[in-house]
């Protein structure tokens, strides 16, 4: 494979595909989160000519097994095995936009190129529980459970990209929660207590229920939090909480 010149290596990768975009009449160029080299962007020739193999174990929300050659720059895709197909949640609308909109914050907020097993462990446990909740359960029951293994996973990928939020006790006075009265400042890393939040500054009103969940989830394994059940208030709530984070975080 030869393609401007120069030396090209073979590598392997584990990888998750984010998403997929075309390049011309026949190429596409891919997102991947890998377990060897973080996020990497990689091309497919020839990938979208009708009788092309590696098309189907390189859709998005597949977790595969990657061959490339790379020499300088992005790497070309020679080969793909298929590990997972995620095929629960992909026969659903509810869990694939979940998944999807889950993969938008992650791939804005991890750093190309920058290897981290911890999350690439994470995001795979996280994509293993929402498959699970898709085969194991009627679509009726499916939605609160995918709404909390999704909050859950995004306050633990969070947590482990340096922005682990304060849930234990007052972020700003470092007292103990009384349950209620209490807010939650992005801008602080955390919940503040009544006394705390009724300074200036922008805040959100966190109830105790969320406060409870945030402390479960950020001592439990996303593999569990499938058998969370939370009412309706709670997880919007926490979708609330959740975005004013990723909002400040992202500027
Ligand atoms: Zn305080």
């Amino acid at each position: 494979m030869e393609r401007g010149g120069g030396i090209e290596m073979n590598f392997k990768y584990n990888g998750i595909i984010l998403f997929k975009n075309d390049i011309g009449e026949t190429d596409r160029l891919y997102g991947i989160y890998t377990l060897e080299a973080g996020k990497i962007r990689a091309r497919a020739i020839g990938v979208k000519k009708p009788n092309a193999k590696l098309a189907g174990n390189l859709e998005p929300l597949t977790y595969s097994e990657i061959f490339m050659a790379r020499g300088r720059g992005k790497g070309n895709i020679t080969g793909v095995i298929a590990l997972n197909n995620f095929s629960g949640i992909k026969s659903g609308i509810e869990a694939t936009q979940k998944v999807f909109y889950t993969f938008g914050i992650f791939g804005r907020l991890v750093t190309e190129e920058e290897k981290d097993e911890k999350i690439f462990s994470l995001l795979l446990e996280y994509l293993e529980a929402m498959d699970r909740i898709c085969v194991s359960s009627s679509q009726k029951s499916q939605e609160g459970r995918l709404d909390i293994v999704t909050l859950g996973f995004l306050f633990k990928f969070l947590g482990a990209l340096g922005y682990k939020i304060e849930a234990d006790k007052c972020v700003k006075c470092g007292t103990k929660l009384q349950p209620d009265g209490n807010y939650f400042s992005a801008e602080s890393g955390g919940v503040v207590c009544v006394k705390c939040g009724s300074g200036s500054g922008k805040k959100v009103k966190i109830i105790a229920d969320s406060i409870k969940l945030i402390r479960l989830f950020l001592k439990n394994k996303v593999g569990n939090f499938g058998k969370i059940e939370a009412e309706k208030s709670i997880i919007n709530n926490l979708k609330v909480i959740i975005s004013e984070e990723i909002g400040w975080i992202t500027g």
